[in-house]
């Protein structure tokens, strides 16, 4: 079942399904962003998929969180989704976290992932999810949007930082106002979210089985304006001097990062066999 499932994907020149298949993926944030990316990694048929958020679905979102339906309202969205996600495909595990990421939280709740995915809406919970990223060496898929476009990127220990992106006056606005769809309800459309979430969930794919028509990616940003005739540019991206991401590289020696990624292979492969019992137990 399962070859037959991805037959059309693996008939990619150099496509390696099970580099899919044995990845674990964190998607932080189930909205609109979190809703699409997650459609896709379930269609990449990446192994293990786990989703953070702690928010309840509402009548107002249905319009563009697209797995959700109305008899859902009231539900947890990462737990709805993961039901939805493992509708769709039996041959995935997936798990849904109703939790917030908080800095005093993340070393435990996130462990053992390959890739994160920051499909959050506020600067604030993004930075603690890349200085997570930078000190255990992980590849974070930005992405964010608004109404007329958004913008994603890998950010990496090689690359700029979130604070090294979004300006001071942003942060600044977004801790004054707590802008979140939740206090200040922002204008939204569902076309933004499925645009932005494809091209995150090639960048995925990049990161995890890179293919050899990929070009190499290079450091910044790829954004959407909808109000341009040709809607899609690059945005190069610059560290900030002084940046607390500076400081992080320092912290971490890249000997013990080493020795962490062993430790964690090892974790793994335990994880995978329990996993792989827990799928066949399902069907
Ligand atoms: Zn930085």
């Amino acid at each position: 079942m399962v070859e037959i499932k991805y037959d059309r994907q693996e008939r990619i020149p150099g496509w390696d399904q099970t580099k899919l298949s044995e990845a674990t993926v964190a998607v932080v944030g189930a909205g609109a962003l979190g809703n699409h990316v997650c459609l896709g990694l379930s269609g990449l048929g990446i192994g293990t998929i786990k989703i953070y958020d702690f928010d309840l679905i509402e009548a107002h979102n249905l319009n563009r969180q697209s797995l959700f339906c109305e008899a859902d309202i009231g539900k947890n969205k990462a737990e709805v989704l993961a039901e939805r996600l493992e509708e769709r495909n039996s041959s995935i595990f997936v798990i849904g976290v109703d939790d917030r990421i908080e800095e005093d939280t993340i070393e435990t709740i996130m462990r053992n992932v390959d890739v994160i995915i920051d499909c959050v809406d506020l600067i604030s919970v993004r930075k603690i999810l890349n200085y997570y990223c930078i000190r255990h060496d992980i590849p974070m898929i930005h992405g964010g949007i608004s109404w007329i476009g958004g913008q994603t990127g890998i950010l990496t220990r090689k690359t700029p930082c979130i604070n090294c992106i979004f300006p001071q006056a942003i942060q600044d606005t977004e801790l004054l106002e707590e802008t979140s769809c939740i206090q200040k309800p922002e204008p939204s459309v569902v076309y933004t979210s499925q645009v932005v979430a494809g091209l995150m969930v090639n960048l995925v794919r990049q990161v995890l089985m890179p293919l050899p028509s990929d070009v190499k990616i290079s450091s910044g940003l790829l954004k959407i304006d909808f109000r341009f005739e040709v809607p899609f540019y690059f945005e190069p991206i610059k560290r900030l001097p002084n940046c607390k991401c500076l400081e992080i590289l320092k912290e971490v020696d890249p000997a013990i990062l080493k020795l962490e990624k062993r430790k964690l292979r090892a974790q793994k492969k335990q994880d995978m066999a329990e996993i792989a019992e827990i799928l066949v137990k399902k069907k």
